[in-house]
Protein backbone atom coordinates (compact mmCIF):
# COMPACT_ATOMS: atom_id res chain seq x y z
CA UNK A 1 0.00 0.00 0.00
CA UNK A 2 1.25 3.81 -0.53
CA UNK A 3 2.61 4.57 -3.59
CA UNK A 4 2.33 0.97 -5.22
CA UNK A 5 -0.63 2.65 -7.26
CA UNK A 6 -3.35 -0.57 -6.51
CA UNK A 7 -4.42 0.53 -2.89
CA UNK A 8 -7.72 -1.71 -2.83
CA UNK A 9 -10.28 0.44 -1.41
CA UNK A 10 -13.26 -1.21 -0.05
CA UNK A 11 -16.79 1.07 -0.14
CA UNK A 12 -19.48 -0.27 1.77
CA UNK A 13 -22.63 1.13 0.67
CA UNK A 14 -23.92 2.55 -2.47
CA UNK A 15 -25.72 5.68 -1.39
CA UNK A 16 -25.07 9.02 -0.85
CA UNK A 17 -21.88 8.95 0.73
CA UNK A 18 -20.10 5.82 -0.87
CA UNK A 19 -20.53 7.36 -4.02
CA UNK A 20 -19.25 11.06 -3.02
CA UNK A 21 -16.05 8.98 -1.77
CA UNK A 22 -15.95 7.23 -5.08
CA UNK A 23 -15.57 10.45 -7.05
CA UNK A 24 -13.48 11.98 -4.60
CA UNK A 25 -11.16 9.65 -4.19
CA UNK A 26 -11.39 9.28 -8.17
CA UNK A 27 -10.11 12.85 -8.07
CA UNK A 28 -7.46 12.73 -5.35
CA UNK A 29 -6.36 9.52 -6.21
CA UNK A 30 -7.34 7.61 -9.42
CA UNK A 31 -4.15 6.43 -10.39
CA UNK A 32 -3.14 5.06 -6.94
CA UNK A 33 -6.32 3.32 -5.73
CA UNK A 34 -8.46 0.24 -7.26
CA UNK A 35 -12.30 0.93 -6.35
CA UNK A 36 -14.78 -1.51 -5.27
CA UNK A 37 -18.01 -0.90 -4.12
CA UNK A 38 -19.65 -3.68 -1.75
CA UNK A 39 -23.41 -2.57 -1.65
CA UNK A 40 -26.57 -5.08 -2.06
CA UNK A 41 -29.10 -2.67 -3.97
CA UNK A 42 -29.11 -2.76 -7.71
CA UNK A 43 -30.03 1.13 -7.47
CA UNK A 44 -29.16 4.52 -6.04
CA UNK A 45 -32.74 6.22 -5.02
CA UNK A 46 -32.55 9.85 -4.36
CA UNK A 47 -35.27 10.14 -1.77
CA UNK A 48 -35.72 14.07 -0.81
CA UNK A 49 -38.14 14.52 -3.64
CA UNK A 50 -40.09 11.41 -2.18
CA UNK A 51 -42.15 13.60 0.06
CA UNK A 52 -43.04 15.48 -3.03
CA UNK A 53 -44.28 12.82 -5.00
CA UNK A 54 -47.64 12.03 -3.28
CA UNK A 55 -49.00 15.06 -3.91
CA UNK A 56 -47.43 15.05 -7.69
CA UNK A 57 -44.73 17.76 -7.48
CA UNK A 58 -41.88 15.49 -8.04
CA UNK A 59 -40.52 12.15 -8.89
CA UNK A 60 -38.08 10.37 -7.10
CA UNK A 61 -34.64 9.23 -9.05
CA UNK A 62 -33.24 6.28 -9.67
CA UNK A 63 -29.52 5.45 -10.89
CA UNK A 64 -28.07 2.01 -11.86
CA UNK A 65 -25.31 1.12 -9.25
CA UNK A 66 -23.18 -1.25 -11.62
CA UNK A 67 -23.32 1.54 -14.88
CA UNK A 68 -22.49 4.05 -12.37
CA UNK A 69 -19.36 2.25 -10.42
CA UNK A 70 -18.53 1.01 -14.19
CA UNK A 71 -18.59 5.03 -15.18
CA UNK A 72 -16.16 5.35 -12.37
CA UNK A 73 -13.46 3.18 -13.18
CA UNK A 74 -14.91 0.78 -10.40
CA UNK A 75 -16.70 -2.41 -10.01
CA UNK A 76 -19.78 -3.43 -7.51
CA UNK A 77 -19.84 -6.79 -5.78
CA UNK A 78 -23.68 -7.20 -5.22
CA UNK A 79 -23.76 -8.17 -1.52
CA UNK A 80 -24.02 -6.83 1.97
CA UNK A 81 -21.30 -5.73 4.62
CA UNK A 82 -22.07 -8.29 7.64
CA UNK A 83 -18.63 -7.41 9.52
CA UNK A 84 -15.02 -7.37 9.30
CA UNK A 85 -11.92 -9.36 10.58
CA UNK A 86 -9.48 -6.25 11.29
CA UNK A 87 -6.46 -8.59 11.64
CA UNK A 88 -7.04 -10.26 7.95
CA UNK A 89 -8.54 -6.66 6.57
CA UNK A 90 -11.20 -9.00 5.09
CA UNK A 91 -14.59 -7.61 4.69
CA UNK A 92 -17.68 -10.69 5.42
CA UNK A 93 -20.48 -10.29 3.44
CA UNK A 94 -24.37 -11.27 3.74
CA UNK A 95 -23.48 -13.90 1.02
CA UNK A 96 -20.79 -16.21 3.28
CA UNK A 97 -18.09 -14.57 1.14
CA UNK A 98 -14.85 -12.82 2.08
CA UNK A 99 -13.39 -9.50 0.31
CA UNK A 100 -10.11 -8.69 1.52
CA UNK A 101 -9.25 -4.86 1.29
CA UNK A 102 -6.16 -2.61 2.62
CA UNK A 103 -8.76 0.31 3.49
CA UNK A 104 -12.59 0.01 4.14
CA UNK A 105 -15.14 2.45 4.08
CA UNK A 106 -18.20 2.08 5.59
CA UNK A 107 -21.13 4.18 4.27
CA UNK A 108 -24.48 1.24 4.51
CA UNK A 109 -26.50 4.18 6.10
CA UNK A 110 -29.22 3.36 8.40
CA UNK A 111 -32.38 1.36 8.96
CA UNK A 112 -35.64 3.08 8.83
CA UNK A 113 -37.30 1.48 12.22
CA UNK A 114 -41.14 2.17 13.07
CA UNK A 115 -40.55 4.64 16.04
CA UNK A 116 -44.47 5.72 17.29
CA UNK A 117 -46.99 1.86 16.84
CA UNK A 118 -49.74 2.67 15.31
CA UNK A 119 -48.74 5.26 12.96
CA UNK A 120 -47.82 4.82 9.46
CA UNK A 121 -43.89 5.52 8.77
CA UNK A 122 -42.85 7.39 6.30
CA UNK A 123 -39.32 5.92 5.13
CA UNK A 124 -39.08 7.49 1.91
CA UNK A 125 -39.36 6.53 -1.58
CA UNK A 126 -41.26 3.28 -0.57
CA UNK A 127 -44.02 4.70 1.45
CA UNK A 128 -45.35 7.33 -1.17
CA UNK A 129 -48.32 4.80 -2.14
CA UNK A 130 -49.59 5.02 2.02
CA UNK A 131 -49.50 8.90 2.13
CA UNK A 132 -51.26 8.95 -1.20
CA UNK A 133 -53.53 6.57 -0.01
CA UNK A 134 -54.08 9.11 3.31
CA UNK A 135 -54.82 12.15 0.88
CA UNK A 136 -58.06 9.65 -0.63
CA UNK A 137 -58.93 9.16 2.79
CA UNK A 138 -58.71 13.01 3.72
CA UNK A 139 -61.06 13.58 0.21
CA UNK A 140 -63.26 11.25 1.12
CA UNK A 141 -64.14 13.06 4.48
CA UNK A 142 -63.14 9.69 6.36
CA UNK A 143 -60.13 11.22 7.98
CA UNK A 144 -60.44 14.61 9.46
CA UNK A 145 -56.86 15.06 11.60
CA UNK A 146 -53.45 14.13 11.21
CA UNK A 147 -50.13 14.58 13.31
CA UNK A 148 -46.80 14.64 11.24
CA UNK A 149 -44.72 13.09 14.38
CA UNK A 150 -40.87 12.92 14.73
CA UNK A 151 -39.76 10.86 16.98
CA UNK A 152 -36.91 11.25 19.29
CA UNK A 153 -33.66 9.93 18.03
CA UNK A 154 -31.25 10.05 15.26
CA UNK A 155 -33.80 11.25 12.51
CA UNK A 156 -34.18 14.00 10.06
CA UNK A 157 -36.64 16.23 10.58
CA UNK A 158 -37.24 18.16 7.79
CA UNK A 159 -39.45 15.94 5.86
CA UNK A 160 -42.32 15.79 8.56
CA UNK A 161 -42.50 19.93 8.08
CA UNK A 162 -42.61 19.15 4.71
CA UNK A 163 -45.12 16.50 4.52
CA UNK A 164 -47.38 18.70 6.75
CA UNK A 165 -47.21 21.92 4.58
CA UNK A 166 -47.89 20.18 1.60
CA UNK A 167 -50.46 18.61 2.73
CA UNK A 168 -51.66 21.97 3.98
CA UNK A 169 -51.12 23.10 0.36
CA UNK A 170 -53.13 20.16 -1.01
CA UNK A 171 -55.58 20.62 1.07
CA UNK A 172 -56.76 24.40 0.04
CA UNK A 173 -55.62 23.24 -3.68
CA UNK A 174 -58.73 21.15 -3.53
CA UNK A 175 -61.33 23.54 -1.27
CA UNK A 176 -61.07 20.48 1.47
CA UNK A 177 -61.52 22.34 4.41
CA UNK A 178 -61.62 21.71 8.07
CA UNK A 179 -58.57 19.40 8.04
CA UNK A 180 -56.55 19.55 11.77
CA UNK A 181 -53.19 19.20 10.68
CA UNK A 182 -50.44 19.26 13.44
CA UNK A 183 -46.60 18.75 14.06
CA UNK A 184 -45.42 17.09 16.93
CA UNK A 185 -41.74 17.25 18.17
CA UNK A 186 -38.87 16.51 20.87
CA UNK A 187 -37.19 20.09 19.13
CA UNK A 188 -37.28 22.84 21.33
CA UNK A 189 -38.30 24.66 18.00
CA UNK A 190 -39.31 23.62 14.44
CA UNK A 191 -36.01 22.83 12.87
CA UNK A 192 -33.79 24.12 15.41
CA UNK A 193 -30.42 22.71 14.02
CA UNK A 194 -31.04 25.31 11.40
CA UNK A 195 -31.13 28.34 14.18
CA UNK A 196 -33.67 30.76 15.00
CA UNK A 197 -34.13 32.59 12.63
CA UNK A 198 -35.08 29.47 10.06
CA UNK A 199 -37.13 28.33 13.23
CA UNK A 200 -39.08 31.42 13.40
CA UNK A 201 -39.66 31.33 9.33
CA UNK A 202 -41.46 27.61 9.96
CA UNK A 203 -43.46 28.92 12.36
CA UNK A 204 -44.91 31.42 10.38
CA UNK A 205 -45.11 28.94 7.53
CA UNK A 206 -47.08 26.63 9.52
CA UNK A 207 -49.09 29.02 11.05
CA UNK A 208 -50.25 30.43 7.50
CA UNK A 209 -50.70 27.08 6.42
CA UNK A 210 -53.22 26.06 9.69
CA UNK A 211 -51.03 23.69 11.14
CA UNK A 212 -50.55 23.60 14.73
CA UNK A 213 -47.23 23.17 16.22
CA UNK A 214 -46.31 20.82 19.62
CA UNK A 215 -42.61 20.80 20.44
CA UNK A 216 -40.65 19.29 23.57
CA UNK A 217 -42.84 16.42 23.11
CA UNK A 218 -41.46 12.35 23.17
CA UNK A 219 -44.20 10.34 20.99
CA UNK A 220 -45.07 7.22 22.68
CA UNK A 221 -47.66 4.69 21.16
CA UNK A 222 -51.00 5.10 18.81
CA UNK A 223 -54.15 3.80 19.20
CA UNK A 224 -57.78 4.53 19.26
CA UNK A 225 -56.97 8.00 17.90
CA UNK A 226 -54.85 9.02 21.00
CA UNK A 227 -51.45 9.46 20.44
CA UNK A 228 -49.03 9.18 23.93
CA UNK A 229 -46.91 12.05 24.58
CA UNK A 230 -44.39 12.74 27.31
CA UNK A 231 -44.96 15.19 28.89
CA UNK A 232 -49.07 15.11 28.38
CA UNK A 233 -51.54 15.83 27.10
CA UNK A 234 -51.98 13.41 24.70
CA UNK A 235 -53.20 14.83 21.27
CA UNK A 236 -56.01 13.23 18.90
CA UNK A 237 -55.83 12.37 15.90
CA UNK A 238 -57.28 10.40 12.84
CA UNK A 239 -54.13 9.43 11.66
CA UNK A 240 -50.52 10.01 12.57
CA UNK A 241 -47.41 9.60 9.75
CA UNK A 242 -43.93 9.47 12.02
CA UNK A 243 -41.02 9.71 11.03
CA UNK A 244 -38.82 6.65 11.28
CA UNK A 245 -36.01 6.22 13.83
CA UNK A 246 -32.78 5.69 12.31
CA UNK A 247 -30.52 2.62 12.94
CA UNK A 248 -27.36 1.26 12.12
CA UNK A 249 -27.32 -2.62 11.32
CA UNK A 250 -24.90 -4.79 13.48
CA UNK A 251 -21.37 -4.82 11.93
CA UNK A 252 -19.05 -7.41 13.46
CA UNK A 253 -15.64 -6.51 14.39
CA UNK A 254 -16.28 -2.83 14.21
CA UNK A 255 -17.19 -0.60 17.11
CA UNK A 256 -21.01 0.41 17.40
CA UNK A 257 -23.04 2.28 19.49
CA UNK A 258 -26.57 1.33 20.87
CA UNK A 259 -28.26 2.38 18.23
CA UNK A 260 -25.62 0.84 15.81
CA UNK A 261 -23.97 3.94 14.82
CA UNK A 262 -19.83 4.02 14.30
CA UNK A 263 -17.77 6.53 16.02
CA UNK A 264 -15.66 8.09 14.20
CA UNK A 265 -12.96 11.30 14.50
CA UNK A 266 -12.53 14.43 12.64
CA UNK A 267 -11.27 12.53 9.33
CA UNK A 268 -13.79 9.84 10.07
CA UNK A 269 -11.44 6.97 10.69
CA UNK A 270 -12.97 4.74 13.19
CA UNK A 271 -11.65 4.74 16.64
CA UNK A 272 -9.41 2.02 17.47
CA UNK A 273 -9.75 -0.07 13.90
CA UNK A 274 -6.87 0.56 11.77
CA UNK A 275 -7.67 1.57 8.07
CA UNK A 276 -11.18 1.49 8.53
CA UNK A 277 -13.22 4.95 7.72
CA UNK A 278 -17.21 5.62 8.10
CA UNK A 279 -19.37 8.11 6.31
CA UNK A 280 -23.09 9.51 6.32
CA UNK A 281 -25.89 8.14 7.84
CA UNK A 282 -24.06 5.17 9.83
CA UNK A 283 -21.80 7.07 11.94
CA UNK A 284 -22.30 8.25 15.24
CA UNK A 285 -22.67 11.73 14.19
CA UNK A 286 -25.85 13.09 15.13
CA UNK A 287 -27.24 15.04 12.25
CA UNK A 288 -28.17 12.58 9.92
CA UNK A 289 -28.38 14.63 6.47
CA UNK A 290 -27.28 13.91 2.67
CA UNK A 291 -25.82 16.89 3.00
CA UNK A 292 -23.68 16.01 6.07
CA UNK A 293 -23.09 12.64 4.75
CA UNK A 294 -21.10 13.89 1.91
CA UNK A 295 -19.03 16.53 3.73
CA UNK A 296 -17.94 12.98 5.77
CA UNK A 297 -17.53 11.18 2.79
CA UNK A 298 -15.04 13.82 1.27
CA UNK A 299 -12.85 14.26 4.59
CA UNK A 300 -12.86 10.16 4.53
CA UNK A 301 -11.89 10.14 0.81
CA UNK A 302 -9.03 12.58 1.31
CA UNK A 303 -7.76 10.60 4.15
CA UNK A 304 -7.91 7.48 2.42
CA UNK A 305 -5.99 9.39 -0.92
CA UNK A 306 -3.26 10.63 1.49
CA UNK A 307 -2.91 7.17 3.19
CA UNK A 308 -2.70 5.75 -0.37
CA UNK A 309 0.13 7.68 -1.05
CA UNK A 310 -1.85 10.74 -3.18
CA UNK A 311 -0.13 14.09 -1.92
CA UNK A 312 -2.54 15.72 -0.29
CA UNK A 313 -3.07 17.53 3.36
CA UNK A 314 -6.18 15.85 4.08
CA UNK A 315 -8.76 18.07 5.62
CA UNK A 316 -10.82 17.34 8.65
CA UNK A 317 -14.91 17.08 8.57
CA UNK A 318 -16.39 20.86 8.90
CA UNK A 319 -20.40 20.16 9.44
CA UNK A 320 -22.19 22.75 7.55
CA UNK A 321 -25.74 22.06 7.73
CA UNK A 322 -28.32 23.14 4.33
CA UNK A 323 -31.53 22.28 3.45
CA UNK A 324 -33.90 22.98 1.10
CA UNK A 325 -37.77 23.14 3.02
CA UNK A 326 -40.11 22.09 0.53
CA UNK A 327 -43.58 24.18 1.03
CA UNK A 328 -45.75 23.31 -1.68
CA UNK A 329 -45.22 26.85 -2.79
CA UNK A 330 -42.08 28.65 -3.21
CA UNK A 331 -38.66 26.09 -1.54
CA UNK A 332 -36.89 27.82 1.37
CA UNK A 333 -33.60 27.47 1.66
CA UNK A 334 -31.99 27.22 5.23
CA UNK A 335 -27.96 26.56 6.47
CA UNK A 336 -26.18 27.17 9.43
CA UNK A 337 -22.48 26.38 10.24
CA UNK A 338 -22.85 23.95 13.13
CA UNK A 339 -19.60 24.55 14.52
CA UNK A 340 -18.30 27.01 17.79
CA UNK A 341 -18.39 30.31 17.36
CA UNK A 342 -20.16 30.97 13.82
CA UNK A 343 -18.74 33.99 12.41
CA UNK A 344 -22.02 34.47 10.35
CA UNK A 345 -25.41 34.45 11.13
CA UNK A 346 -27.48 31.06 10.48
CA UNK A 347 -30.23 32.40 7.45
CA UNK A 348 -32.98 31.69 6.09
CA UNK A 349 -33.87 33.13 3.15
CA UNK A 350 -36.23 32.28 -0.34
CA UNK A 351 -32.87 33.12 -2.37
CA UNK A 352 -30.71 30.25 -3.21
CA UNK A 353 -27.83 30.15 -0.66
CA UNK A 354 -25.43 27.43 -2.16
CA UNK A 355 -25.68 26.62 -5.49
CA UNK A 356 -26.39 23.90 -7.33
CA UNK A 357 -29.86 24.19 -5.28
CA UNK A 358 -30.02 20.38 -5.18
CA UNK A 359 -31.73 18.86 -1.89
CA UNK A 360 -28.59 17.19 -1.22
CA UNK A 361 -25.45 19.10 -1.68
CA UNK A 362 -22.34 17.12 -2.72
CA UNK A 363 -19.64 18.73 -4.05
CA UNK A 364 -19.08 15.69 -6.44
CA UNK A 365 -22.63 13.88 -6.29
CA UNK A 366 -24.90 16.64 -7.41
CA UNK A 367 -22.82 17.92 -10.44
CA UNK A 368 -22.75 14.17 -11.16
CA UNK A 369 -26.00 12.92 -10.74
CA UNK A 370 -27.11 15.93 -12.60
CA UNK A 371 -25.46 15.23 -15.65
CA UNK A 372 -26.51 11.31 -15.31
CA UNK A 373 -30.17 12.92 -14.98
CA UNK A 374 -29.47 15.28 -17.90
CA UNK A 375 -30.47 17.97 -16.10
CA UNK A 376 -28.13 21.33 -16.79
CA UNK A 377 -26.48 23.23 -13.45
CA UNK A 378 -25.02 26.04 -14.09
CA UNK A 379 -21.20 25.86 -13.76
CA UNK A 380 -20.49 28.92 -12.07
CA UNK A 381 -22.22 31.02 -9.06
CA UNK A 382 -25.17 32.92 -9.81
CA UNK A 383 -24.49 36.48 -9.28
CA UNK A 384 -27.31 37.12 -7.26
CA UNK A 385 -26.28 33.88 -4.85
CA UNK A 386 -24.20 35.15 -1.62
CA UNK A 387 -20.45 33.84 -1.18
CA UNK A 388 -20.24 29.89 -0.25
CA UNK A 389 -17.45 29.82 1.95
CA UNK A 390 -17.81 27.39 4.99
CA UNK A 391 -16.55 28.88 8.33
CA UNK A 392 -13.83 26.99 8.80
CA UNK A 393 -13.66 26.37 12.96
CA UNK A 394 -13.70 22.88 15.30
CA UNK A 395 -16.12 20.78 15.80
CA UNK A 396 -18.73 21.20 19.00
CA UNK A 397 -20.52 17.97 19.64
CA UNK A 398 -21.28 19.68 22.43
CA UNK A 399 -23.97 22.01 21.03
CA UNK A 400 -24.69 19.78 17.89
CA UNK A 401 -25.64 16.93 20.65
CA UNK A 402 -27.60 19.75 22.37
CA UNK A 403 -29.82 21.03 19.17
CA UNK A 404 -29.62 17.88 17.69
CA UNK A 405 -32.35 16.29 20.14
CA UNK A 406 -31.54 12.57 19.38
CA UNK A 407 -31.47 11.65 22.97
CA UNK A 408 -34.57 10.86 25.04
CA UNK A 409 -33.61 13.74 27.55
CA UNK A 410 -36.21 14.97 29.67
CA UNK A 411 -35.03 16.67 32.73
CA UNK A 412 -36.23 14.51 35.63
CA UNK A 413 -38.06 15.85 38.56
CA UNK A 414 -37.39 13.96 41.84
CA UNK A 415 -40.14 13.41 44.40
CA UNK A 416 -39.47 13.54 48.31
CA UNK A 417 -37.98 9.83 49.36
CA UNK A 418 -37.60 8.48 46.28
CA UNK A 419 -34.32 6.81 45.55
CA UNK A 420 -31.48 8.16 43.32
CA UNK A 421 -28.96 6.06 41.12
CA UNK A 422 -26.57 6.44 43.69
CA UNK A 423 -28.64 4.68 46.29
CA UNK A 424 -28.89 1.94 44.07
CA UNK A 425 -25.87 1.41 41.69
CA UNK A 426 -22.76 -1.01 42.75
CA UNK A 427 -20.13 1.15 43.28
CA UNK A 428 -17.37 -1.28 42.08
CA UNK A 429 -18.13 -1.74 38.70
CA UNK A 430 -15.75 -4.05 36.42
CA UNK A 431 -13.70 -1.74 34.32
CA UNK A 432 -11.67 -2.43 31.85
CA UNK A 433 -9.28 -0.79 28.97
CA UNK A 434 -10.13 -0.88 25.19
CA UNK A 435 -6.92 -2.63 23.90
CA UNK A 436 -7.74 -5.37 26.94
CA UNK A 437 -8.50 -8.87 25.35
CA UNK A 438 -11.96 -9.97 25.39
CA UNK A 439 -10.49 -13.18 26.68
CA UNK A 440 -9.64 -10.82 29.91
CA UNK A 441 -12.49 -9.46 30.47
CA UNK A 442 -14.56 -12.78 30.01
CA UNK A 443 -12.59 -14.28 32.87
CA UNK A 444 -12.87 -11.03 35.12
CA UNK A 445 -16.55 -11.08 34.63
CA UNK A 446 -16.61 -14.75 35.70
CA UNK A 447 -14.39 -13.85 38.60
CA UNK A 448 -16.64 -11.05 39.89
CA UNK A 449 -19.92 -12.43 39.03
CA UNK A 450 -21.00 -9.62 36.54
CA UNK A 451 -22.86 -9.46 33.38
CA UNK A 452 -21.16 -6.03 31.82
CA UNK A 453 -17.87 -3.79 31.90
CA UNK A 454 -17.16 -0.46 31.46
CA UNK A 455 -15.18 0.20 28.91
CA UNK A 456 -13.02 3.57 29.86
CA UNK A 457 -9.82 5.66 28.93
CA UNK A 458 -8.78 7.24 31.33
CA UNK A 459 -11.49 7.12 33.75
CA UNK A 460 -14.07 8.09 30.79
CA UNK A 461 -16.58 5.72 30.07
CA UNK A 462 -16.10 4.97 25.95
CA UNK A 463 -18.02 1.75 25.89
CA UNK A 464 -19.46 -1.24 27.44
CA UNK A 465 -19.12 -5.22 26.87
CA UNK A 466 -21.99 -7.67 28.30
CA UNK A 467 -21.81 -11.22 28.38
CA UNK A 468 -23.78 -11.13 24.97
CA UNK A 469 -20.87 -9.37 23.56
CA UNK A 470 -18.49 -11.49 24.46
CA UNK A 471 -20.91 -14.62 22.91
CA UNK A 472 -21.60 -13.01 19.75
CA UNK A 473 -17.73 -12.49 19.11
CA UNK A 474 -17.69 -16.08 19.80
CA UNK A 475 -20.40 -17.15 17.53
CA UNK A 476 -18.26 -15.18 14.99
CA UNK A 477 -14.95 -17.08 15.52
CA UNK A 478 -12.56 -14.66 16.77
CA UNK A 479 -9.72 -15.80 18.93
CA UNK A 480 -10.59 -13.98 22.40
CA UNK A 481 -7.01 -13.78 23.37
CA UNK A 482 -5.45 -11.60 20.48
CA UNK A 483 -9.13 -9.47 20.34
CA UNK A 484 -9.33 -5.94 21.71
CA UNK A 485 -12.73 -5.45 23.97
CA UNK A 486 -12.87 -2.27 21.66
CA UNK A 487 -13.86 -4.16 18.38
CA UNK A 488 -17.10 -5.87 19.85
CA UNK A 489 -18.58 -3.31 23.01
CA UNK A 490 -21.26 -1.11 22.47
CA UNK A 491 -18.98 2.44 21.78
CA UNK A 492 -20.36 5.60 23.32
CA UNK A 493 -22.87 4.19 25.98
CA UNK A 494 -25.79 5.80 27.24
CA UNK A 495 -24.44 7.38 31.04
CA UNK A 496 -26.71 8.84 33.40
CA UNK A 497 -25.86 11.00 36.27
CA UNK A 498 -25.43 9.02 40.18
CA UNK A 499 -27.61 12.16 41.43
CA UNK A 500 -30.57 11.18 39.00
CA UNK A 501 -33.87 9.65 41.06
CA UNK A 502 -33.84 5.76 39.84
CA UNK A 503 -37.16 5.53 38.24
CA UNK A 504 -35.54 7.91 36.03
CA UNK A 505 -33.21 5.62 35.06
CA UNK A 506 -35.32 2.38 34.66
CA UNK A 507 -37.38 4.89 31.91
CA UNK A 508 -34.22 5.26 30.06
CA UNK A 509 -33.37 2.19 30.48
CA UNK A 510 -36.68 0.71 29.35
CA UNK A 511 -36.72 3.61 26.47
CA UNK A 512 -33.23 2.48 25.13
CA UNK A 513 -34.31 -1.68 25.80
CA UNK A 514 -30.92 -1.76 27.86
CA UNK A 515 -30.27 -3.97 31.34
CA UNK A 516 -26.79 -2.03 32.38
CA UNK A 517 -26.19 1.98 32.58
CA UNK A 518 -22.96 3.26 33.40
CA UNK A 519 -23.28 5.72 35.76
CA UNK A 520 -21.12 8.70 35.22
CA UNK A 521 -20.13 12.18 37.24
CA UNK A 522 -18.05 14.70 35.21
CA UNK A 523 -17.66 11.82 32.67
CA UNK A 524 -15.99 10.09 35.23
CA UNK A 525 -17.13 6.33 35.71
CA UNK A 526 -18.48 6.19 39.69
CA UNK A 527 -20.90 2.73 39.21
CA UNK A 528 -22.93 0.69 37.54
CA UNK A 529 -26.84 0.44 37.57
CA UNK A 530 -28.32 -3.09 36.69
CA UNK A 531 -32.14 -3.49 35.69
CA UNK A 532 -32.47 -5.75 38.34
CA UNK A 533 -31.07 -3.49 40.87
CA UNK A 534 -33.83 -0.52 40.38
CA UNK A 535 -36.64 -3.19 40.22
CA UNK A 536 -35.49 -4.41 43.82
CA UNK A 537 -35.79 -0.88 44.77
CA UNK A 538 -39.02 -0.34 43.41
CA UNK A 539 -39.95 -3.22 45.10
CA UNK A 540 -38.89 -2.47 48.51
CA UNK A 541 -39.71 1.08 48.06
CA UNK A 542 -43.53 -0.17 47.58
CA UNK A 543 -43.66 -2.32 50.63
CA UNK A 544 -42.58 0.40 52.37
CA UNK A 545 -38.82 -1.68 53.75
CA UNK A 546 -36.70 0.28 51.76
CA UNK A 547 -36.39 4.13 51.22
CA UNK A 548 -33.77 6.15 49.70
CA UNK A 549 -30.53 5.63 51.18
CA UNK A 550 -31.29 2.68 53.30
CA UNK A 551 -28.18 0.60 53.54
C1 LIG B 1 -37.76 11.08 2.94
C2 LIG B 1 -36.37 11.56 3.07
C3 LIG B 1 -36.07 12.89 2.72
C4 LIG B 1 -34.77 13.37 2.84
N1 LIG B 1 -34.51 14.67 2.51
C5 LIG B 1 -33.23 15.10 2.55
C6 LIG B 1 -32.91 16.41 2.09
O1 LIG B 1 -33.76 17.18 1.68
N2 LIG B 1 -31.61 16.81 2.15
C7 LIG B 1 -30.63 15.99 2.62
O2 LIG B 1 -29.47 16.37 2.62
N3 LIG B 1 -30.91 14.74 3.08
C8 LIG B 1 -32.18 14.28 3.03
N4 LIG B 1 -32.47 13.02 3.47
C9 LIG B 1 -31.42 12.23 4.14
C10 LIG B 1 -30.50 11.57 3.16
O3 LIG B 1 -31.23 10.84 2.20
C11 LIG B 1 -29.56 10.64 3.93
O4 LIG B 1 -28.98 11.33 5.01
C12 LIG B 1 -28.44 10.14 3.05
O5 LIG B 1 -28.99 9.37 2.01
C13 LIG B 1 -27.43 9.33 3.83
O6 LIG B 1 -26.47 8.85 2.96
P1 LIG B 1 -25.75 7.44 3.25
O7 LIG B 1 -24.86 7.21 2.09
O8 LIG B 1 -25.18 7.45 4.59
O9 LIG B 1 -26.91 6.37 3.25
P2 LIG B 1 -27.86 5.96 2.07
O10 LIG B 1 -27.96 7.04 1.07
O11 LIG B 1 -29.09 5.46 2.74
O12 LIG B 1 -27.12 4.76 1.39
C14 LIG B 1 -26.86 3.54 2.04
C15 LIG B 1 -26.39 2.55 1.02
O13 LIG B 1 -25.82 1.41 1.65
C16 LIG B 1 -26.43 0.23 1.16
N5 LIG B 1 -26.38 -0.76 2.22
C17 LIG B 1 -27.29 -1.02 3.18
N6 LIG B 1 -26.84 -2.00 3.99
C18 LIG B 1 -25.62 -2.34 3.54
C19 LIG B 1 -24.65 -3.27 3.95
N7 LIG B 1 -24.83 -4.07 5.01
N8 LIG B 1 -23.51 -3.36 3.24
C20 LIG B 1 -23.29 -2.56 2.17
N9 LIG B 1 -24.18 -1.66 1.74
C21 LIG B 1 -25.32 -1.55 2.42
C22 LIG B 1 -27.81 0.66 0.73
O14 LIG B 1 -28.35 -0.27 -0.20
C23 LIG B 1 -27.49 2.02 0.12
O15 LIG B 1 -26.97 1.85 -1.16
C24 LIG B 1 -33.76 12.51 3.34
C25 LIG B 1 -34.06 11.18 3.68
C26 LIG B 1 -35.35 10.71 3.54
C27 LIG B 1 -35.65 9.27 3.90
Amino acid sequence: MGDTGNTRVLIAGGGVAALEAALALRDHAADRVSIELLAPEPELWYQPLSVAEPFGLGEVMHFELDAIARSLGAHRTPAGLTGIDAWRHVAHTTRNTEVPYDILLVACGALPLPAVPGAVTFRGAADREKVAHLLDEIASGEVRSVAFAIPWGAVWSLPAYELALLTAAHLDAHGIRGVELTVVTPEAEPLQLFGPPASEAVRSLLDASDVALRTGAYTGGFGDGVLELVPGPELSADRIVALPRLEGAPLDGIPQTLAGFIPVDAHCHVHGVADVYAAGDITSFMVKQGGIATQQAEAAAEAIAAAAGAELDPRPFHPVLRGLLLTGGEPWYLRRELSAAPERAPAADYHALWWPPAKIVGRYLAPFLAELAGVETPAELPATAPDMVAVEVDLDAETIAKLATSQFALEPGHREGESRVADVMSRDPVLVAPEDTLGEVAERLVQRGATAAVVGEQGRPVGILTTADVVRASAARVQPNETPVRLWMTAEPVTVPPHWPAAAAALLMSEYRIHHLPVAEDDRVVGMLELEDVRKAEMLAGTGLGAAGDE
